[in-house]
């Protein structure tokens, strides 16, 4: 038996694959335990920072799930099962709340700065998303502006009017918009002409190729000139090393991400690292060049 799956490409259906599925199964039903468990979903942390100045400009919330038995699981061994089910707004809701918890503490301690939370685009096809969001924004007394929605453009898909309808009402709330991965949707320009955001985030393909290929140092030339041409932030992701900050920074770009800086850490670090950062920034100015 032969599927045609979304992608276009045939899907064999077999025995290999229905013992897949049965498994799916079960890491949902797992799923549903982890919800209510409390200790196993857990968000990690990763800075972006000012590429001049060495501040941070935001924090990405990124989930980890320390399974019972499975161990340690990343967003690639459970988001897409968990997309194609009812468990989709609960986890959904489950991230927020997490994020805004973490948001809240910075503000007590006087630490000013946005977090960013993934949404998956399946999660902007329900309407009831933005009272949830702003229900759980009043309960964390979190100002709206310091939570940033990063989406994928693969948000093409189906059912556009709703799509529109949800992160316009999120952002005349005063929620932040971000596009992740920029550059490798199926239609970035057409997203950017129909939703007003505030931020691109240069796919790390692009940072990972730039050096050795012209294209995409083009690319994230481009993506860079786009964002200052309308007036939006732009921040590099995947950023390994001083070659690829520096060569960033010549093209422009003003912020970046990646294990060079900072690796995703537990949230009772980054309260540290954040406040010794934003205390040094003014004097910690990174060097253009890193061999200059
Ligand atoms: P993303 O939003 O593009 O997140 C960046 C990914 O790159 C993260 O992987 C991060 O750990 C990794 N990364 C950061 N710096 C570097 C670097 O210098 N080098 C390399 N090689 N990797 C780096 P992670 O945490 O495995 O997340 C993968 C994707 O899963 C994310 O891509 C995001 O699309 C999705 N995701 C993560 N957390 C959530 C969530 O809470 N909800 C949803 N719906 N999706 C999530
Ligand atoms: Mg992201
Ligand atoms: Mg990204
Ligand atoms: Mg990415």
């Amino acid at each position: 038996y032969q599927a045609k799956a979304g992608g276009g490409s045939v899907a064999t259906y077999d025995g290999s694959r229905d013992a897949a599925s049965t498994d799916q199964l079960a890491l949902l039903a797992e799923l549903q335990e982890a919800l209510q468990a409390d200790d196993q979903l857990v968000l990690v942390l990763q800075p972006a920072v000012d590429l001049t100045t060495g501040a941070p400009t935001g924090v990405e919330a990124l989930i980890r799930w320390r399974h019972p038995r499975r161990g340690w699981l990343g967003p690639a061994d459970f988001i897409r099962p968990v997309e194609n089910s009812d468990q989709l707004g609960p986890f959904t809701r489950y991230v927020l709340d997490k994020a805004l918890t973490v948001a809240a503490g910075w503000a007590r301690e006087g630490l000013d700065i946005p977090i960013s939370v993934n949404l998956s685009a399946r999660s902007l096809l329900d309407h009831r998303l933005p009272a949830e969001i702003a229900e759980a924004l009043r309960r964390h007394q979190v100002p709206a502006d310091r939570l940033v929605l990063e989406i994928t453009e693969t948000v093409v898909m189906s059912d556009l009017e709703v799509i529109d309808q949800v992160l316009s009402t999120l952002r005349s709330m005063g929620v932040q918009l971000a596009v992740d991965d920029f550059g490798t949707g199926f239609s970035s320009l057409a997203f950017l002409a129909r939703i007003p955001v505030d931020e691109l985030k240069v796919d790390r393909s692009f940072v990972l190729r730039m050096a050795d290929s012209p294209q995409a140092a083009a690319i994230v030339r481009s993506t860079v000139g786009l964002a200052h041409e309308l007036g939006l932030r732009v921040v590099a992701e995947g950023v390994e090393t001083a070659a690829q900050r520096s060569a960033l920074a010549e093209l422009g770009c003003t912020a970046a991400q990646g294990y060079h800086f900072f690796k995703p850490m537990p949230a009772d670090k980054i309260g540290a690292v954040l406040g010794s950062l934003a205390r040094q920034a003014p004097t910690n100015v990174l060097p253009l060049r890193a061999d200059g």
